[in-house]
């Protein structure tokens, strides 16, 4: 099906890094058809009056806010660290990091108060201006643009306030972390101007319903079992929080089918205690899309 108004919107994609992938391949969950982008700035899509603007992630916060993009994928973090003024949709479950304080593990701090009268190095002095404000904290941001993990080891800081996810980077550096800024991770925004334009906000509306769709799809399972009718107010009660399953009558005497969906986080738990509640023949298949 063609996603056509006759409007082009434009979506501002990290060119070359982390969120690349991710962010592409949700696009393409989404039903976008588009080549792969190979160095070039823009993309069209096949099928949508969609065009796919690749850049570095720095810029697409204020592509956004000023117009030059009506969406983009970016990391939480940029979008404070840019201050702009965009309208966030959706958050898109990955790319999950947290800005931290680190010192190297010789170092006598182990809370951000130690680092009063002390130089931090960072790339994000402005989320780091912000937080030593609102604790009050009197330290010098010694603003760098490469790998802060470094700066320390050639005494430029005495710490350094960085994104990790893993922690890998922070270890292979012989730093230890000692307090967080926030958590961080991809999310999809949108520009004032453009959802303030009927057309173009119609537009962005049905992507992220179709996003939402593809999210929540992504976090259940759907489920068939068979089970005696009798245990059905039992499995009723252990199916949590959802709607009612649907129940159809089996040929054996007494058994019914069960179908219904469940959420990743609580899956294994919930299965098991079907099982013990007299459930058999389980059957586990992942849900493609849910529109809603
Ligand atoms: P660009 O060349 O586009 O400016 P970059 O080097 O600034 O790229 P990446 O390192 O690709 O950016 O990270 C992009 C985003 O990925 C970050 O802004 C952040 O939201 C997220 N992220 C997830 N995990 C991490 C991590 N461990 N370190 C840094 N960023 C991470
Ligand atoms: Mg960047």
């Amino acid at each position: 099906m063609r996603i056509t108004n006759g409007h082009n919107l434009r979506i501002a994609l990290q060119n070359d890094g982390r969120l690349t992938g991710r962010s592409l391949e949700l696009l393409r969950g989404i039903g976008l058809e588009f080549e792969e982008h190979e160095r070039r700035l823009f993309a069209r899509c096949r099928n949508a009056d969609v065009e796919l603007l690749f850049i570095r992630d720095d810029d697409i916060p204020e592509y956004v806010q000023d117009g030059v993009a009506d969406m983009g994928i970016v990391g939480r973090n940029v979008v404070i660290e840019k201050r702009a003024r965009v309208d966030e949709l959706e958050p898109l479950g990955f790319g999950f990091c947290t800005l931290v304080l680190a010192v190297p593990r010789e170092s006598a701090a182990t809370a951000p108060r130690d680092l009063a009268g002390r130089r931090i190095a960072t790339t994000h002095p402005v989320a780091l201006r912000a937080y030593l404000d609102r604790e009050g904290l009197d330290a010098r941001i010694v603003e760098i643009r490469g790998a802060a993990e470094v700066a320390p080891a050639l005494d430029v800081a005495d710490a350094i306030c960085d994104l990790v996810s893993t922690g890998t980077t922070l270890r292979m550096n012989d730093l230890r972390r000692v307090g967080d800024l926030f958590e961080s991770q991809a999310v999809l925004v949108a520009s004032g101007a453009a959802m303030e334009d009927e057309e173009r906000a119609a537009l962005i509306e049905r992507l992220r319903v179709r996003l939402r769709g593809l999210l929540t799809a992504r976090r259940m399972k759907y489920v068939t079992l068979n089970a005696p009718r009798s245990a059905l107010p039992r499995i009723q009660e252990i199916l949590p929080g959802m709607k009612s399953p649907t129940v159809v009558p089996l040929a054996e005497e007494g058994m019914v089918a069960l179908h219904a969906a469940v959420e990743e986080e609580v899956f294994w738990d919930v299965m098991e205690r079907i099982k013990d509640a007299g459930g058999s023949e389980i059957l586990v298949l992942p849900v493609e899309k849910v529109m809603r």
